[in-house]
């Protein structure tokens, strides 16, 4: 029997969950609790806003200049973005 693969971060910004405020409580649980609230993914647009738009957050919360260059870069490779074009 194949055994199901554990989604541990979100599919839409790469978050892990471990880092979720809202935890095991999130809505979805596919994404965090950023990306995913009243029932829908709130935010719209491109990649490339969207990165802009997560690359902000984190210098919000302190995270350092690299590595949120590195976790917005990492973003494109996420399965909600994976096949945009
Ligand atoms: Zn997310």
């Amino acid at each position: 029997m194949k055994k199901q693969k554990e989604i541990k971060d979100c599919q839409s910004c790469l978050m892990p969950f471990s880092k979720d405020p809202q935890g095991d409580n999130r809505e979805n649980p596919h994404y965090c609790s950023y990306c995913f609230r009243d029932g829908k993914l709130c935010f719209k647009g491109d990649l490339k806003s969207f990165q802009k738009f997560v690359y902000g957050k984190m210098r919000e919360q302190g995270i350092g200049y690299c590595k949120a260059k590195f976790f917005t870069w990492i973003i494109r490779f996420a399965p909600r973005w994976k096949d945009a074009k």
